[in-house]
């Protein structure tokens, strides 16, 4: 389904390393820290082990507990849901814009009215790497008192008129695992301008040793999520040729647009006028309601295409079901959505034969399934 782009320079970095005795903690994960806060336009970046523990430290850090609530999209993979859970925060699912599959503002406010307390954060994700209504999200936050977490976990790159993704908010994560426009192996990291968060969220990556707290003293209960210097060496490199990983992804998907166009049943991924960047993670198309997408998919196998159903959404997985019951129903755009969508082979060093095979063989299977 994907495949990092890795070179010399990545091989050489990590080798750099590999040639010293500091294997984490030391000057690459820094460096490392200081591209990520200028490439988003943050003071401060803290790189962390995985996206996933990223969002789970800042919701810590932020002091969202078990008796709060916090409104977020169900159309998303399920880190942006659990780094609540963790904590016991319930999650109120707002719908999704039908064209973007971002969360959907004027739902989102619903959802705030509805809510039997003041939620005490807001959680859009910026879905396949466009992002958001940040503009609208962020008013709507600061109006009722909500932290505004941006889960830029897809983003990277990405711009909303005009402005960074990962710069809206109180903070935001991104990640790094290798099917990402780039990738440190695991890793992600925490930006935000707010310097207590920051010292906050550095105290809870390196289990719990605050500013100025020895190897041994740990001032509150924290968690190992550091980075190492291996994978903040590699995240190093790969951020020096960011623009070329973006635009080899920027290639292959107006490679697919082009090669779909003309199949029937298929719609390709729309960018809003709000993006003044799109930044690829992945190539999403929504099949018409008639089709089976699960049958697509199997056909799609037959050709040796792999395909993903994509995302399935989080109130509908088994263990949110266990948990809460079964919401179908409450989130009609969600649901729809998630039962039309399937994730394309895509990463930037496909081929224009590749691309157009996987068109042909998604016109062929469209047909058969027709007739
Ligand atoms: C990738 C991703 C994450 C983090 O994933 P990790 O595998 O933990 O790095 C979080 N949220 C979204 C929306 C993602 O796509």
């Amino acid at each position: 389904m994907s495949a990092p782009d890795i070179g010399a320079r990545e091989r050489e970095l990590v080798a750099q390393v590999l040639a010293t005795d500091t294997l984490s903690g030391g000057p690459m994960l820094l460096r490392f820290e200081e591209a990520i806060a200028r490439r988003s336009r943050r003071r401060h970046a803290i790189g962390v082990s995985s996206g996933t523990t990223g969002l789970h430290a800042l919701v810590k850090a932020l002091g969202i507990g078990p008796t709060e609530t916090v409104v977020t999209t169900a159309y998303s993979f399920v880190a942006s849901v659990n780094c609540f859970l963790y904590e016991g925060a319930r999650p109120l699912f707002a719908d999704i814009d039908p064209v973007s599959y971002n969360i959907d503002p004027a739902s989102v406010e619903e959802a705030v009215a509805s809510s039997p307390r003041p939620p005490a954060a807001l959680l859009p994700v910026d879905v396949f790497g466009q992002p958001a209504d940040l503009d609208r999200l962020s008013a709507i936050a600061s109006g009722n008192g909500m932290h505004l977490i941006e889960d830029a976990c897809e983003a990277l790159g990405a711009e909303h008129h005009g402005r960074a993704a990962g710069s809206f908010g109180a903070a935001a994560v991104f990640a790094f695992y290798p099917n990402k426009q780039m990738t440190t192996g695991e890793g992600g990291a925490i930006v935000t301008d707010d310097d207590v968060l920051a010292d906050s969220c550095r105290t809870l990556r390196n289990q719990g040793r605050a500013p100025g707290d020895d190897w041994l003293t740990h001032s509150v209960l924290g968690f190992n999520y550091r980075l190492d210097e291996l994978s903040a060496a590699l995240g190093v490199a790969q951020l020096e040729r960011l623009d070329h990983l973006l635009t080899s992804r920027e290639r292959v998907a107006a490679m697919y647009t082009s090669a779909l166009a003309s199949v029937a049943g298929v719609q390709v991924p729309r960018i809003v006028g709000e993006t003044t960047r799109m930044s690829w993670f992945v190539y999403v198309v929504t099949l018409d309601a008639a089709l089976d997408r699960d049958a697509v998919a199997r056909e799609l196998k037959a050709w040796g295409v792999s395909s993903r159903p994509y995302f399935r959404p989080i109130h509908q997985q088994p263990y949110f079901i266990e948990r809460f019951g079964d919401l179908t129903g409450s989130l009609p755009v969600t649901e729809d959505i998630g039962r039309r969508t399937l994730a394309l082979p895509f990463h930037g060093r496909l081929s224009d034969e590749s691309v157009g095979f996987v068109a042909e063989a998604l016109r062929s299977a469209i047909v058969q399934l027709g007739s």
